[in-house]
């Protein structure tokens, strides 16, 4: 946690004659001079702040937060000091007065932002979760890590389809089987988006979080340490349908949690600046039923520069469908193309199928410079936590969400503390040491292999290896980077190095094969 921010006592003396706006909850409400809940704190704060002075060297601020507390505990109040009618500051590491907690929104109510707002509800912050649909059907594979449903405690039924195959098809479809060394019990999850995170968003909203049904517009920033935010949003309480208008309305609180995706808003406000995205093309369609019985526990992953240039496409099964679709960076205005390219090569086994719905949506590559300003922080898509090479996003926003909830409130004390900069980018520093080299890792495997047909059509053959495949899965299945045999990692490397060496010399490349 990090040092206290001493309220200078010029600033105390400014805010004493405006509005009290101590409100508890998400709307401002004026509290009545004498509530004893604002009296003690202020003048206590105002002691602290008076006798602590400017904000000092870092090294002296442990210092000072203990001397605020021991003068919040004895409740001293500098004389001659009116501060009835004051507007409520606390500085970092400052205890809330009786009754209030630290308030956060957390906006957008996704994976990431439905697994904090619950982690911060259930560990007793003040929480609020504001989604503009609460029947979004975000554009997404739906696929998920086995360890998300014991880590989330999903229930069993939340997952559609169980994969226990997946195939690779290279750029002259040669097609390798890498579920080989998958246990009984192993298989990747098929969700349906509108269900996980309708599910998320319900189970937060028990765990004590206020579910707000609205369009978060913008926020006014903090214009001194410890004062609050304030969030503008259309209140769509009890409205349908896309016509809908709503309510403007407003909410204060002390912290903003950005959970609203790649198209971030909460991003935009603290200009988090911007970062580098691909953009995904999926078509989900009704396939006949002989051919939807061949994915049922199968997805498929096609490389090529026919189906993307630099990423690759899938067929991905769902409940009572399939999710066709492809992604790329470097020819974002050929999506189309590349679109028509996967529907060409996947044609013999979706033939005769029906469309039902096209979605489109960017996809972060790398994260934002900025990730935390003041207390507002960014998690999931909004931070910018895809991987490269798999653009696997819901599992680290889930996780991105409640780790970052879990920073709060430890260095809050359960809400009852004010908390700064210095407590957030603690969550940057957990979160990069721990995920660190699995984003890199990717992102060489997708330099190194998704740059050429030569390169894929190595990268296809080398997934016939029954160690790549155990690699692959378990880091998948388990999110921990694998590979604890040097030898067989050596064995890989030159494997790899002589693969990629054959393919680029190539004179003619392999016809292309036709699917079975
Ligand atoms: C086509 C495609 C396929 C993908 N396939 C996979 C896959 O198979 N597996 C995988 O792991 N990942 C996949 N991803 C990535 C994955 O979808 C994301 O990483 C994941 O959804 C991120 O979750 P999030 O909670 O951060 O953001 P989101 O899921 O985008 O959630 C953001 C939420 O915020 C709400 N919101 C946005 N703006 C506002 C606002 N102003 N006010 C109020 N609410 C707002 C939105 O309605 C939404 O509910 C895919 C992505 C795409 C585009």
């Amino acid at each position: 946690m990090s040092g206290v921010m001493a309220m200078p006592v010029a600033t105390l003396r400014a805010t004493a004659t405006t509005p009290v706006v101590a409100g508890i909850g998400h709307v401002a409400q004026p509290v009545p001079a004498s509530a004893p809940s604002s009296s003690v704190p202020l003048t206590a704060v105002a002691a602290s702040a008076a006798a602590l002075g400017a904000v000092g060297a870092a090294t002296q601020r442990r210092g000072r937060r203990q001397a605020q507390r021991a003068s919040l505990a004895q409740g001293r109040v500098t004389k001659g000091r009116t501060l009835r009618g004051a507007k409520l500051v606390l500085c970092a590491g400052a205890s809330f007065p009786e009754g209030r907690k630290l308030r956060v929104a957390v906006v957008g109510g996704g994976p990431a932002g439905a697994s904090c707002a619950d982690q911060l509800a259930k560990d007793g912050v003040e929480t609020f979760l504001i989604e503009r649909k609460m029947d979004n059907c975000k554009p997404c594979g739906g696929a998920i890590p086995l360890c998300m449903i014991d880590e989330f405690d999903l229930p069993k039924d939340i997952v559609d389809r169980q994969v226990r195959k997946m195939t690779m098809i290279s750029p002259t479809n040669k097609e390798v089987q890498i579920g080989q060394t998958l246990k009984d019990d192993e298989f990747i999850g098929m969700v349906r988006r509108e269900v996980l995170d309708d599910f998320l968003r319900q189970r937060a909203k028990k765990n004590g979080a206020t579910l707000i049904n609205g369009l978060f517009i913008g926020m006014s920033l903090p214009q001194n340490k410890g004062d609050s935010y304030l969030l503008t949003y259309n209140d769509y309480e009890g409205q349908e349908g896309n016509a809908r208008k709503g309510e403007t309305k407003t909410l204060e609180v002390d912290v903003v949690i950005g959970a609203d995706g790649a198209n971030s808003r909460v991003a935009k406000d603290i200009e988090a600046g911007d970062y580098e995205y691909a953009i995904a093309f999926q078509e989900r369609m009704t396939i006949p039923d002989d051919k939807m019985e061949y994915y049922k526990d199968r997805a498929e992953m096609y490389v090529g520069e026919d189906v993307s240039p630099d990423f690759y496409a899938w067929v991905f099964p769902k409940c009572d469908h399939v999710a066709v679709g492809t992604g790329t960076v470097v020819d974002k205005k050929g999506i189309k193309l590349y679109q028509q390219g996967i529907r060409d090569r996947a044609a013999p086994r979706i033939e005769g199928g029906k469309i039902i719905r096209v979605e489109a949506h960017p996809i972060p590559e790398h994260p934002r410079p900025w990730r935390v300003k003041d207390r507002s922080i960014l998690v999931g898509d909004a931070a910018g936590y895809v991987t490269k090479c798999s653009g696997e996003g819901i599992y680290f926003a889930a996780k991105s969400g409640r780790m970052c909830a879990e920073t709060i409130v430890k260095n809050s004390q359960q809400g009852a503390r004010m908390i700064d900069e210095a407590d957030l980018m603690e969550h940057l520093r957990e979160w990069d040491g721990k995920y660190g080299p699995t984003y890199l890792v990717l992102d060489l495997l997708q330099k190194v292999f998704y740059t050429s047909d030569a390169a894929r059509e190595s990268f296809v053959e080398l997934c016939e290896e029954e160690y790549v495949q155990k690699v692959t899965f378990d880091s998948y299945l388990y999110k921990t980077v694998q590979g604890n045999d040097p030898v067989g990692d050596l064995k890989l490397g030159w494997k790899t190095l002589s693969s990629l060496y054959k393919f680029n010399n190539q004179k003619t490349p392999d016809p292309m094969r036709t699917l079975a």
